[in-house]
């Protein structure tokens, strides 16, 4: 019979197992088992429907020291020709793109990625797999001798399920390969890996595991790498969790929960095309890769699964949203999994940090959407940098406020260096204020919503509000606008349609000009709605501040309102206000010519 070939990734990967000085080769077992446990996971959950495919589940383990083989059979789903072609023919192709993204070939890394059924030739020199699928009545056999491709032929089984044998190699210097042969070491090799696989491993009719599924133990009994292991192997990540998230909850609604957080959110994550949801089980059954409806948008990044013997096994898809059971599991886990969010930015802030650094964006849309139903709940897990240049939450804000301070401030741009360049900010920073600085287009939107903190209210520094003024500044304030009323009109008439009023201000230290606004729309908000599909040209209010401090601006308030030259003037302090914000000038040739006539 002719040999097929591997495809080329596969074959990259296998060569590296035959030649694999690997030294963690038992994990091949736990491969298997995986496998296994997956396959009868398949036919559970066919049986639910089809009782006909239901049957005693089981995975055995037959090990033959005489012949060196060891045998691994389960009676899950089993496999047709054409499946076996495609498994077995190529890495799977979760494998292959993980193996491709840590792009390197490094034998440690081995161990990490979901090589699963492949890993068999690091222990073996030919591999036998009989495989009959669930409803069928043929049975195949794929046989491989490695590198040099494999066969596949119909033959005899009476049982539904797959069965892989190993022909275990030679014992060299670095492996004695006949101990997987011996029941003591398969068993402490499956008490190990596989213990809590939900079927019985059974080697002579004895079931070695406990049964006991990872996420129904308690923290304290797992260790970390079990839980890694379990996430990168379900999940089709080659990084462990940034953070796993146990429970098993009782009382009115009962489920256990396994989430995790990823370290780097999936490169889909911010565009429609990603899904969200957590597997679901029923009492240990899987019965649902990707629940949606178990998780809120704004945790749509977290991976993991539910179980709940409270969910019913023959529960349809279309019933699951409208299901009582499961709208109050989702409500629970919410709640916990925010309160598992604010224990872990008390208790380890630099790894909360990083993990809003990656998803911050999602709980501030989360606090946002619909019209802030949850911003109350979600205000405390936000972070913003602040002028103090770290990471602040809104209570550290409010707990260090000056003497007499009673609003939080914040300023918007596109990075530090932008906001720090405001001339808004200068009068702030010198009194000694501390000002959020919004980064996102999403914040200033989200800290509108909040409103306040503790009482304090949400205050842009280039908002209208903002002045911070002593009593002596506004008096001082007040008279020097007296002083300039008609030519301050004046300016007002000649810039009209583009600023709703100018004014003096004492806000502004180097700076002559700054635009600000005085409607709820701010200047950035004003852009990010700009730059939205099908905007509605919502506007914010300009006012045009004036410096009076500043030698320009003197030397424009001295000018007479009937001065003809007061027209260049206004719309030169203008287009400099609009520059400095990074806004459009709409006329930029007259702005042009009228650069070139001050020249002249
Ligand atoms: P992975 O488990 O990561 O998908 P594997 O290389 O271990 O990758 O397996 C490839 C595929 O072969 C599996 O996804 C499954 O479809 C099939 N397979 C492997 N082992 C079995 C088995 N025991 N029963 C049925 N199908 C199997």
């Amino acid at each position: 019979m002719a040999k097929k070939q591997f495809k080329a990734e596969s074959k990259k990967l296998l060569d590296l197992m035959i030649n694999s000085i690997y030294t963690n080769r038992e994990i091949f077992l736990r491969e298997l088992i995986s496998n296994a446990s997956d396959a009868i996971d398949k036919r559970h959950y066919m049986s639910l429907t089809d009782t006909s495919l239901s049957a005693d589940f089981k995975i055995e383990l037959t090990p033959d020291a005489a012949a060196r083989t060891l045998t691994i059979t389960d009676n899950g789903c089993g496999m047709t020709q054409s499946e076996m072609e495609t498994n077995l023919g190529t890495i799977a192709k979760s494998g292959t793109s993980e193996f491709k993204a840590a792009n390197k070939t490094d034998e440690s890394l081995i161990g990490q990625f979901g090589v699963g059924f492949y890993s068999s030739f690091m222990v073996a020199d030919k591999v036998t797999v009989v495989s009959r699928k669930a409803g069928e009545e043929q049975a195949y056999k794929w046989e491989s001798t490695g590198a040099d491709g494999y066969t596949i032929s119909p033959c005899d089984s009476g049982e539904t399920g797959t069965s892989i044998t190993l022909h275990l190699k030679e014992d060299d210097e670095d492996c004695s390969y006949g101990q997987f042969t011996d029941e003591n070491a398969l068993k402490r090799l499956v008490k190990k890996y596989s213990d809590y696989i939900r079927y019985p491993i059974k080697i002579k009719d004895e079931t070695v595991n406990s049964m006991v599924p990872l996420w129904r133990k308690r923290k304290s009994e797992v260790q970390k790498e079990d839980y890694d292991r379990f996430y990168r192997e379900k999940f089709f990540d080659y990084q462990e969790p940034a953070n796993t998230f146990v429970a098993q909850v009782e009382g009115n609604i009962n489920y256990s929960m396994l989430v995790f957080v990823p370290q780097k959110a999936p490169y889909d994550f911010y565009s429609r095309d990603y899904k969200k949801g957590l597997q679901l089980y029923s009492g240990g059954v899987l019965i649902m890769e990707k629940c949606a409806d178990l998780l809120p948008d704004y945790l749509g990044f977290m991976k993991g699964l539910v179980d709940s013997p409270d969910i019913s096994l023959n529960i349809s898809r279309e019933l699951l949203q409208k299901d009582r059971q499961m709208r109050a599991i989702a409500v629970s886990l919410e709640k916990k999994l925010r309160g598992e969010l604010s224990k872990w930015l008390k208790n380890d802030r630099e790894g909360y940090e990083k993990f809003f650094d990656e998803f911050g964006n999602a709980l501030k849309m989360g606090a946002y959407d619909n019209f802030g139903e949850k911003k109350d709940e979600l205000k405390d897990l936000l972070l913003f940098k602040s002028s103090e240049n770290k990471y602040v939450t809104f209570a550290e804000y409010v707990s260090r406020l000056k003497e007499g301070q009673d609003a939080i401030y914040y300023a918007v741009g596109p990075n530090a260096d932008a906001i720090k360049a405001l001339p808004q900010v200068e009068h702030f920073a010198e009194k000694g204020y501390e000002i959020l600085y919004l980064q996102d287009g999403i914040d200033e939107f989200v800290i509108k919503l909040i409103e306040n903190y503790d009482g304090k209210k949400f205050v842009s520094v280039a908002g209208k509000d903002a002045a911070a003024l002593t009593d002596e500044e506004k008096a001082d304030l007040e008279q020097k606008t007296k002083d300039s009323d008609t030519v301050l009109k004046k300016i007002k008439e000649l810039l009209s349609g583009k600023v709703k009023d100018v004014r003096l201000t004492a806000r502004l230290k180097s700076a002559a000009v700054c635009l600000t606004s005085d409607s709820e729309i701010s200047l950035e908000m004003e852009k990010v709605l700009r730059a939205m599909p099908g905007n509605t040209g919502v506007l914010a209010d300009r006012v045009l501040e004036l410096n009076p401090a500043h030698a320009a601006v003197q030397k424009t308030l001295a000018l007479s309102p009937d001065d003809e030259t007061l027209k260049d003037h206004a719309f030169a302090l203008y287009s400099a206000a609009c520059l400095n914000e990074n806004l459009p000038i709409e006329d930029s040739a007259s702005l042009a010519s009228l650069l070139v006539k001050l020249l002249s």
